[in-house]
């Protein structure tokens, strides 16, 4: 009897397996489908100065507009992207879309700060460091108005390489950012390793600031590291006012969150947080 079901329990492994193959399948089918249809899109999220709330850039987020599920975010199917074949696209059709949506931005007067993200296997496929030259060539953007995002995963790879690519990259002007800063194994290790050029504390330990004394000494000694190393700290899931004037009061001076703005469409971006000077650029 311990025998059968032992088999039993086997099939059923075997089958959930099967179906969890099967469906990671129909997803990458469906989002291939997707590139082509054009159904990917670039949300923009305000990055302010915090101490007078000014724009100083923004966040490219991907979203998938789904004819049937509208939004889709990027937890959900950028794992899927990222270890298929559809990963090389997607990562040029991000840097392409918001470096032309940076250049436009900057031709209207506004000098926004772009930045977007790469998921390791963005990073190692194809030559990078050429697709940005290229942009910035094909565009004419002014090259420090586009940043890179990269996690802490990324630099599990080949070191040698990354770094190499690191420096091509920061020597055409762009500069290159530590997203989720200290969440993952080795942050501190590979400050001193990498030439980075700022970090981004991950929100989960801006979130809970003023209630968890822990996330409060943990940001505060990741803001008095940066200024010493002399990077940019940008923080994260900043949702209240509360939590801004907080981080103003620990010497941070750049952030984003809920607070701020949500990530949102170009042009709902453009009316909430450009209009203004495009108006005054149109009326000079
Ligand atoms: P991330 O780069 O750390 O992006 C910040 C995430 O925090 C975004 O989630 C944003 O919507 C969310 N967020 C911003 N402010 C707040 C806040 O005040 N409170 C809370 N609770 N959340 C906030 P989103 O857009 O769902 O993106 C999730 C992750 O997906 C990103 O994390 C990034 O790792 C990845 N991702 C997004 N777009 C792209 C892309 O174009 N390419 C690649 N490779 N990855 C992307
Ligand atoms: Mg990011
Ligand atoms: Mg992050
Ligand atoms: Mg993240």
């Amino acid at each position: 009897r311990a025998k059968a079901t032992r088999r039993g329990s086997h099939v059923i492994f075997e089958s959930a397996i099967r179906q969890e193959l099967e469906n990671r399948l129909t997803l990458e089918s469906e989002l291939a489908l997707a590139a082509d249809r054009g159904e990917f899109e670039l949300f923009y999220q305000p990055q302010v100065r915090l101490i007078d709330g000014g724009l100083i850039g923004a966040e490219a987020l991907i979203r998938w507009r789904h004819p049937v599920r509208g939004y889709v975010s990027p937890g959900e199917f950028m794992p899927v992207v990222n270890t298929s074949a559809l990963s090389e696209r997607i990562a040029n059709w991000v840097m392409e879309t918001a470096g032309r949506q940076a250049r436009a931005w900057e031709l209207s007067g506004n000098a926004v700060r772009v930045a977007i993200n790469l998921s390791p296997s963005q990073l190692h496929s194809g030559d990078l460091a050429h697709s940005v030259a290229e942009l910035l060539r094909t565009t004419g953007l002014t090259p420090s108005l586009l940043e890179i995002e990269v996690t802490e995963d990324i630099l599990l790879h080949d070191e040698g390489r990354v770094l190499d690519m690191f420096k091509r990259i920061q020597q055409l002007g762009v500069r290159i950012l530590f997203d989720d800063f200290g969440t993952g194994y080795a942050s501190l290790s590979y400050l001193k390793k990498f030439p980075l050029d700022g970090l981004k504390i991950d929100r989960s330990f801006v979130l809970d600031l003023l209630a968890d004394s822990d996330d409060a000494a943990i940001v505060g000694s990741t803001i008095g590291l940066s200024k010493q190393l002399g990077l940019t700290v940008v923080a994260e899931g900043i949702e209240n006012r509360a939590t801004a004037d907080f981080l103003v009061s620990i010497g941070c001076e750049e952030g984003q969150g809920y607070f701020f703005g949500r990530p949102m469409p170009a042009d709902a971006f453009e009316k909430q947080f450009l209009a203004a000077e495009l108006k005054a650029v149109s009326a000079a």
